[in-house]
């Protein structure tokens, strides 16, 4: 077992380096230590830090199927929930999206939760992770000899490599790294929050509900059996002093009405407002350094997406080092960006769908609050809309699983 914290201060090599251990950096090395592939990551926060990180909690069909297949879904079966539909709940109304018509479902089951398995898993097959490594210079991916510069307990190291993963989330060094010119953004920041608690409370439904109301939009999750995950469409400058959880609740309970519901409420112990942002770069490689995830790429989490999208360029990305390392087929990682972008931009779409779809505009006009319900109407009751919405919520088909 190699939990690094001290590293060793002098050069070092290994074949694919990978900065962040979140889903995305994690499952990278998974599946190549599963090929035999020698990684090593670096993640500048501690294990309890990473492993206790509150963030997404859907796992797409194929997510789900991956980690059964690679030997980190045991847990998730034993204690996440399996979903077989969803809810859509507009003009006091409530519409279920039937998963089983695909032969599909999702998994309830947190990102943390994911994050502790894929850990254990690398350690107990030996694979090294260095805690509390932080990268700050990526050299000479243009090159073809990257060298990745990092500081641990203090101390300056370097390692060499072949390959570099920037699984480094939004705000890493990767995208940073890849030459200005070369990249190019594309950006939208949505008018609106979401303001989400989690609270002692059995969830109100055993599946979720996406509400589109008057007062905006309001989302009915779940983490387990005795803690739900709830949130509420805010004004991006909110302000949490001026949401009592009295005012939570009661707002929640007006979003989410209708016949035969009510709503479970109890002690809400965490409270935080989210900005709402699509952004792409491309390309989403330079030389011999790789993004992947939201270090390329993210998304609002109306449809939930984030951690789905960045497994699957882990995956996309994991076949193509084998390729190249493994078969001597370079074709797979010269095409790496076209590949997952073809797959992206679709789930861009989604989000961007959803998000549209369930708010509240301030600058809509009558004529495009007639649109959104028309939208609303078709993706709900007619077989190809309805078709169209479980086939992106369950998960788009991933190259190589
Ligand atoms: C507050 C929050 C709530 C979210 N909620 C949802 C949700 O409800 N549904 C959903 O689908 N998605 C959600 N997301 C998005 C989802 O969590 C992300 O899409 C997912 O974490 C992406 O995984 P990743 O591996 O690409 O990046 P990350 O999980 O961000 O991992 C990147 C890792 O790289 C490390 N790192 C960064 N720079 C360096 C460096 N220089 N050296 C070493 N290590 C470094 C970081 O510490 C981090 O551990 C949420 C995100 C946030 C921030």
């Amino acid at each position: 077992m190699r939990e690094s914290r001290l590293g060793d201060a002098v050069n070092r090599q290994t074949k694919v380096a990978i900065i962040g251990a979140g889903p995305a950096g994690l499952m990278l090395a998974h599946l190549l230590t599963r090929a035999g592939i020698e990684t090593v990551i670096f993640e500048r926060h501690t294990r309890s830090y990473v492993e206790n990180r509150i963030r997404a909690g859907i796992l797409e069909y194929e997510v789900a199927a991956l980690l059964r297949e690679t030997g980190v879904g045991v847990r998730m079966d034993e204690v996440g929930f399996r979903h077989d539909g969803t809810n859509i709940l507009f003009d006091g109304a409530l519409h279920r999206l039937d998963f089983g018509a695909l032969g599909k479902h999702v998994m309830l089951y947190s990102q943390h939760e994911v994050v502790r398995d894929l850990i254990a898993a690398r350690l107990v097959a030996g694979g090294e992770i260095m805690f509390e490594a932080e990268v700050n210079a990526i050299e000479n991916f243009n090159q073809g000899k990257p060298r990745i510069c990092y500081r641990i307990n203090g101390e300056a190291a370097e390692l060499d490599c072949e390959i570099v993963a920037a699984c480094d989330g939004f705000h890493g060094i990767g995208r940073a790294s890849l030459p200005a010119n070369l990249v190019r953004e594309y950006d939208r920041e949505y008018p609106f929050g979401w303001l989400g608690i989690l609270a002692e409370a059995p969830p109100s439904m055993d599946e979720l509900i996406y509400a589109h109301h008057d007062h905006g939009f309001a989302l009915l999750s779940m983490r387990s059996a005795s803690v739900s995950r709830l949130y509420l469409q805010c004004p991006l400058d909110a302000d949490l002093a001026e949401w009592p959880d009295s005012r939570i609740w009661d707002e929640l309970s007006t979003r989410l009405a209708h016949p035969g519901f009510s709503l479970t409420t109890g002690p809400i112990f965490q409270k935080n407002i989210t900005p709402m942002r699509s952004y792409v770069a491309e390309p989403m490689q330079a030389g011999r350094l790789f993004l992947a995830g939201d270090a390329a790429h993210i998304v609002p989490p109306t449809g939930a997406k984030g951690l789905n999208a960045a497994v699957a360029d882990a995956v996309i990305l994991a076949r193509a080092i084998e390729a190249e390392i493994l078969t001597d087929d370079p074709a797979p990682l010269q095409n790496y960006t076209q590949t997952c972008l073809a797959r992206i931009w679709k789930i861009e779409r989604f989000s961007w769908l959803m998000t549209s779809m369930l708010h509240c505009f301030d600058d809509h006009s009558a004529f495009d609050r007639r649109i959104q319900r028309a939208e609303l109407d078709y993706y709900v009751n007619t077989p190809t809309g309805r078709t169209s919405l479980i086939e992106n919520y369950v998960g788009l088909p991933i190259e190589g699983v």
